[in-house]
């Protein structure tokens, strides 16, 4: 297992919870608006060793803290890449804590194993977008041929539809871009969802906000990026409501 940092508390990223929160090295897209770059393009580099020894440290952290803490959120990067996560959320789990998964949903299998072997509480899957823009969005359209981002985009359907099966709660999520989630695109989005969904299923949509380095200014993609004003955000959200109630604004 390979972790690139953590951190010791958090109140916001488990709601209801107190948790400690990782963060895994790698990932296997490219979403220009990620805000974690360095995270996900750290894989790349050679320094291994340091990575295995900060998930030991982040383990014994929550040895320690196990009685103050209720929970844990596994992010990235991507988690489901490190083929060793099984043995990491086991641990966890010895430890009495709840596990939250923070997921793009290109991997099923593990996601299934994982959940199979009740690992996991609770899920975040991306929504990155309907499948026409899911390359731009993942930043692959210059990167990948169609027939990989084809894959990747069943792979995460087969993920929710996984989900949709079993009685581990979960949400969908989405951060939200001016160019890449026109609100033609974002109607398109709550109606295949929930046209083919009979459940509540939670989606939150969060607006992008620049700040730091993104991954468009490692990769040097020309995407533009901007974010709708609080104003706009609202009257979006005015509209998707109008198809499904569970469909919430995260500040
Ligand atoms: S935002 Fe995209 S590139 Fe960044 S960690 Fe998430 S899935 Fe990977």
């Amino acid at each position: 297992m390979k972790l690139s940092g953590y951190m010791k508390l958090t109140l916001q990223d488990y709601p209801g919870f107190v948790a400690a929160m990782c963060f895994t090295s790698g990932c296997q897209l490219r979403c220009p608006y990620c805000h974690n770059a360095e995270i996900v393009l750290s894989n790349n580099q050679r320094n291994y060793t340091d990575r295995e020894k900060k998930a030991v440290e982040f383990l014994s952290y929550l040895e320690q803290r196990k009685l103050q803490l209720d929970g844990v959120v596994v992010s990235g990067g991507e988690p489901l890449l490190q083929y060793d996560i099984s043995d990491f959320l086991y641990k966890i789990k010895k430890m009495r804590l709840a596990v939250k998964l923070d997921t793009n949903g290109l991997i099923p299998d593990r996601l299934k194993e994982l959940i199979n072997n009740r690992l996991i509480d609770y899920v975040a899957l991306d929504y990155k977008n309907c499948k026409e823009y899911f390359a731009e969005t993942v930043g692959l359209s210059s990167i990948e041929n169609q027939e990989v981002i084809d894959i990747y985009y069943n792979n995460w359907r087969t993920s929710l539809n996984y989900l949709r099966e079993n009685s581990v709660p979960y949400e969908l999520r989405t951060t939200v871009v001016r160019e890449l989630h026109p609100i033609s695109v974002l109607i398109h989005m709550a109606e295949s969802i929930y046209k083919e969904s009979n459940q509540p299923e939670r989606w939150f949509l969060q607006s992008f906000l620049r700040s730091g380095q993104l991954m468009c200014d490692y990769t040097n993609q020309n995407t533009r990026l901007s974010s709708y004003s609080n104003e706009e955000m609202e009257e979006i959200m005015q509209e998707l409501l109008r198809i499904a109630s569970c469909i919430q604004l995260r500040r």
